[in-house]
């Protein structure tokens, strides 16, 4: 598919961040046989307001890879920050809902806060594992989970 330069160029649209976060479904992918993929988007704070810092967002990546594997049914392709610092967009396979996704969300957020560690922040498993903020992840999870309450 080609896209114009002015286009959206796949990116969710800028929500106007009324009830932040948010889930959306950005698009589903079917392939030759059959199989479906969705993406989507994964908004944690206010579009064109604030971004999350780097160490935070990246702490935020390893949680949300490690839970949201454990509470969704389907399975996990990628979950991966988002340029704009605001969020991560999640791909999966199998035709899910943003509701399944947010109450996977909200698990994994709630479980941030009981986590000992950032899973897989070590020399072994991360390219930049100095580059984390457990307790900024903490504080973002709760933060966000009262937003969603
Ligand atoms: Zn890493």
């Amino acid at each position: 598919m080609k896209r114009g330069i002015t286009g959206n160029g796949g990116e969710a649209a800028a929500t106007n961040g009324s009830s932040m976060p948010n889930v959306t479904i950005v698009s589903r992918h079917t392939g030759p046989r059959g199989d479906v993929a969705t993406r989507l988007r994964l908004g944690l704070v206010r579009p064109n307001k604030e971004v999350m810092p780097a160490a935070v967002l990246h702490s935020l990546e390893h949680f949300l890879d490690f839970f949201l594997r454990e509470y969704l049914k389907e399975e996990v392709i990628t979950v991966s920050p988002t340029g704009c610092q605001t969020g991560f967009d999640l791909v999966v396979m199998g035709d899910t809902t943003a509701e399944a996704v947010k109450a996977a969300l909200f698990q994994s957020l709630d479980s941030i806060l009981s986590a000992n560690a950032v899973p897989a922040a070590d020399k072994a498993h991360c390219n930049s594992y100095k580059k984390h903020s457990f307790a900024g992840a903490q504080a973002y999870a709760e933060r966000i989970l009262q937003a969603l309450a």
